[in-house]
């Protein structure tokens, strides 16, 4: 790291290594003292612990804390008693924390969107993959399920805000990078710790249960894909994806599963009731159905589907159930 520029260290630091990108983006939200200061926050510590290994004068070091906390580069911890502080310490606190600053730099949007670029493009020829975990899974609307099909609380979102104790709601990232004019902005919901953390930055507002009940909804209707943190416990956040500008699934749609985990559902057509209407092609996110089956009806391609199941609320003969296709094993413990 000696060879490392501040800005290439914090980069590093994050898991992407020579990008220039990225230390461009760090440089223009961090000045050097605040960028040795973020840096120095690993392990987590008092602003006075943090200062001295940084080299900064405590005072200084003091007036820092809040502007970099709202620029999403440091993290309160979660320990109680005296408050600690830690660095951001991946891609996703990067993408979904500073691009919500409320002074986010000219340009600093196009610049990240110029990133993405490569990422998806590396990832789409399946380059720097090895060990990749998706980091987001994708959770079935509300929809009949047959008959032998346990729901489990990770693949309920109506569970997951009926058991937060705090819910907020934030702009979604990736709407803010990639606008989108036709779907709402604000639907990215925080629970828990992540709501705390969304509303003491200024980044989200709170919800009752009722009125977070109400905006899941409303993203169904919307055609929006709920996703969730990929791991068997309740999460602390519901992504109401669309299918322009989300992060989870960018650019070919084909290789959906490269950036997201597909719930533990797949949707399966009941030809007898099928009507050909062509409406579940209309609304899946991922070609993943065509009029190939029985008698020119619906038909599901099990290796592009995700399990989202807005083709089952769509389809006017409830021809289409979600049945489940992976166990519970199949999701990392967390
Ligand atoms: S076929 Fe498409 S719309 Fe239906 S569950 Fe699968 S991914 Fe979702
Ligand atoms: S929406 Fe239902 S009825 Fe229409 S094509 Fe799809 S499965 Fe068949």
């Amino acid at each position: 790291m000696a060879d490392l520029t501040l800005y290439e260290q914090l980069a590093e630091s994050i898991g992407i290594k020579g990008s220039g990108i990225i230390p461009e983006m760090f440089a223009m939200i961090a000045d050097e003292d605040e960028a040795k200061f973020v840096l120095a926050a690993a392990p987590p510590g008092t602003v006075e612990e943090i200062a001295q290994k940084a080299g900064i004068p405590l005072e200084k070091a003091e007036k820092m804390v809040r502007p970099l906390f709202l620029k999403g580069l440091l993290f309160k911890s979660k320990k109680p008693g005296e408050t600690r502080y830690y660095k951001i310490r991946n891609y996703v606190q990067f993408h979904d924390g500073t691009v919500l600053s409320p002074d986010i730099p000219e340009g600093y949007l196009a610049l990240l969107r110029e990133f993405e670029k490569t990422l998806v493009k590396d990832m789409q020829e399946g380059r720097d993959q090895a060990g990749y975990t998706p980091f987001m899974r994708v959770v079935p609307i509300n929809v009949t399920v047959d008959a032998k099909t346990q729901v489990l609380a990770m693949d309920d979102v109506e569970k997951m805000i009926q058991e937060a104790n705090v819910i907020a709601v934030t702009a979604c990232s990736c709407r803010t990078i990639h606008p989108v004019t036709e779907v709402p902005l604000e639907v990215c919901m925080q629970l828990d710790k992540a709501a705390v953390y969304a509303i003491d930055r200024g980044t989200g507002r709170e919800l009752t249960k009722e009125q977070a009940m109400e905006m899941l909804h409303m993203c169904e209707k919307e055609g929006l894909v709920h996703c969730v943190i990929n791991t068997q416990s309740l999460g602390y956040m519901i992504c109401n994806c669309d299918n322009q500008s989300c992060s989870n699934w960018p650019g070919d749609k084909k290789y959906a599963k490269t950036f997201a985990a597909p719930s533990r559902f797949l949707a399966v057509v009941d030809s007898e009731n099928c009507s050909a209407c062509d409406a579940c092609i209309d609304r899946c996110y991922f070609y993943a159905i065509s009029m190939g089956g029985k008698g020119d009806t619906a038909q599901v391609d099990e290796d592009r589907c995700m399990g989202c199941g807005l083709c089952a609320v769509t389809c006017p003969e409830d021809a289409i159930t979600m049945k489940e296709v992976r166990k519970i094993e199949t999701i990392p413990a967390g």
